[in-house]
């Protein structure tokens, strides 16, 4: 774990830096504040800091507080070191930004046990992080394909409107459904229709272009949203709903050929001026249409 010692006086640098490095940290010793503050605005700074209060150019409290108006999902744990004992002085370094303090002059193993909390803080602090990322990705996201859930494909189609609003490429609305997925399930069982939700949603992400998107819609239907010229769209759909139908779909030894039908429609204001519903009851009649002339393939409406 890297470890910041900002300190102006050399012997006591010296016996820090040697000191801590003994104790498995790695040390990057500065001798002042704004050397301090361009080590924390580098790339990967440390998260452990060891400040002296009394330094030349910014000081201890200073960068503290410098380094607290750094927005930060992971702010660093800093522990200013200073000679000064009184409570106000106390109070003014904790609320100036300070996560803990040493009075010098201090014991090694004092210093020590203050950095192992410090150390317990911020393994804290990365557990909540990780926990917050995860619960926000499982807000949008379908746990089982790992696509956007019906919430976050419509959050995103509304985005789209807006930005489509400003571009001269339309935006293509495409709602895709497995064909005959009823027979699959009743076939093959509902833990061989997941695999195959998750097939689909893998064939999905491989065929379409990084700035495509896509989302779990429903059981078995998935919206897909698409900016493109007029002269390819075509093609791109056409893509999507081969990637399906190309290749067998296999489960535990079993070869199930699996295709989807499209509805697909345009938007392309500012003459158009449908919203998400009506553009998606849209789609819905094209795949509708899809569906009563034959599936396993694309209409746009
Ligand atoms: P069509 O070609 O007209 O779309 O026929 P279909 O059988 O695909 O359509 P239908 O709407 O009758 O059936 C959809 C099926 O999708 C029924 C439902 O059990 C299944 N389904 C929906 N969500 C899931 C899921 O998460 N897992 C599994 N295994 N099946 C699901
Ligand atoms: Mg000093
Ligand atoms: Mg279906
Ligand atoms: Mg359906």
């Amino acid at each position: 774990m890297k470890l910041l010692i900002a300190e102006d006086d050399l012997t006591s640098r010296t016996i820090l830096t040697a000191v801590v490095h003994k104790w498995g940290y790695e040390p990057i010793a500065v001798e002042d504040g704004a050397a301090a503050l361009q080590v924390m605005q580098a790339d990967d700074p440390p998260r452990l800091l060891l400040i002296d209060w009394e330094m030349p150019v910014i000081n201890g409290l200073a960068l503290c507080k410098h380094i607290r108006e750094q927005e930060s999902s992971d702010p660093p744990y800093i522990i200013l070191l200073t000679s000064r004992s009184s409570t106000d002085d106390i109070v003014a370094g904790l609320e100036g930004g300070a996560s803990d303090y040493i009075c010098k002059p201090f014991q090694n193993a004092e210093l020590n046990a203050r950095l192992q909390v410090g150390n317990r803080m911020l393994d804290l602090q990365q557990e909540l992080n990780n926990a917050k990322e995860a619960m926000a990705f499982q807000a949008n996201h379908d746990a089982l394909t790992g696509l956007f859930n019906r919430r976050a494909i419509m959050e995103a189609m509304e985005r789209e409107l807006e930005r489509t609003k400003r571009n001269t490429q339309p935006l293509y609305i495409g709602m895709c459904d497995i064909d005959h997925f009823k027979t699959v399930n009743d076939t093959y069982g509902h833990l061989a229709g997941d695999a195959i939700l998750q097939e689909v949603a893998r064939r999905f992400n491989a065929a379409l272009r990084p700035y495509d998107l896509v989302g779990r819609y429903g059981g078995e239907e998935f919206l897909i949203l698409l900016n493109s010229d007029e002269s390819h769209v075509q093609e791109l759909f056409e893509r999507i709903r081969k990637t399906i139908e190309a290749e067998a779909f296999v489960y535990e030894q079993e070869s199930l050929q699996v295709t989807i039908s499209c509805g697909v429609t345009q938007f392309s204001p500012p003459k158009d001026k449908r919203n998400a519903t009506e553009l998606l009851a849209t789609a819905d009649t094209a795949l509708y249409e899809a569906k009563k002339s034959g599936r396993n393939k694309t209409i746009f409406n």
